[in-house]
């Protein structure tokens, strides 16, 4: 009889944890996100579903799959999200969930921009599905830096911008709930500051 214990680490790589970025509106999260993939597209970041509409230049596909309401509640009662939201009271955003486990179970660098809600919805449901998380707080260097941004935007009605900063308030509160914070004070060491958490995850040289 062959007593040999069967690697189960020789064909599968190591399943790593699964980074997630998030952060009060306006803090620059997409930009942060956007620099470091410039220097590391085998980065690999999932393309959230929302029911808002695309602004200019976004892609279908690319920025977000743009859904109908109807379509988006349908994949949810399917169970096709890792986790869903509805953001500033007005549109539903979603993370579909077999792209997520499938870049991972391929020890893809793998990486979900969300909201706060999101990030604690995945913490809830992360061990039902053999996830483990590093959650990543993106910080303003302070909260008048974080004003100035979500004036300077620019495409949104001012009742839009006081509840964007709103919640950005709520938002900062709860900084505490993450593993490691990132201070968005200069994109470049803020991106580079991503990609070596990313890095250490990965185990990339
Ligand atoms: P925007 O509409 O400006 O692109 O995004 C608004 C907010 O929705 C951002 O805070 C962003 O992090 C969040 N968001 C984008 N995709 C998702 C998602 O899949 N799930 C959750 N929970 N939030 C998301």
């Amino acid at each position: 009889m062959n007593t040999a214990t069967p690697s189960t680490t020789a064909d599968a790589p190591t399943q790593r944890r699964l980074v997630i970025i998030s952060g009060p509106a306006g803090v620059g999260k997409g930009t942060v996100e956007a620099r470091m993939l410039q220097d590391h597209p085998e980065v690999w970041v999932s393309v959230s579903a929302t029911t808002r509409a695309p602004r200019p230049g976004e892609v279908d596909g690319v920025n977000y799959h743009f859904m109908t309401d109807s379509d988006f509640v349908a994949m949810q009662e399917r169970g096709g999200f890792l986790e869903t939201a509805v953001v500033h009271g007005m549109a539903r955003y979603g993370t579909p969930l077999q792209p997520v486990l499938d870049h991972l179970a391929q020890g893809v660098p793998t990486l979900l921009e969300i909201d706060i809600q999101g990030v604690r919805r995945v913490r809830e449901r992360a061990s039902e599905l053999g996830l483990e998380i590093l959650t990543v707080f993106i910080a303003p260097p302070s909260f008048d830096e974080l004003v100035r941004r979500l004036a300077g935007r620019g495409t949104e009605t001012a009742q839009q911008q006081e509840r964007r900063l709103q919640t950005a308030r709520v938002e900062l509160a709860a900084e505490d709930e993450f593993d490691v914070v990132i201070v968005n004070d200069e994109v470049d060491r803020a991106a580079e500051q991503l990609w070596q958490l990313m890095a250490q995850e990965y185990d990339i040289k």
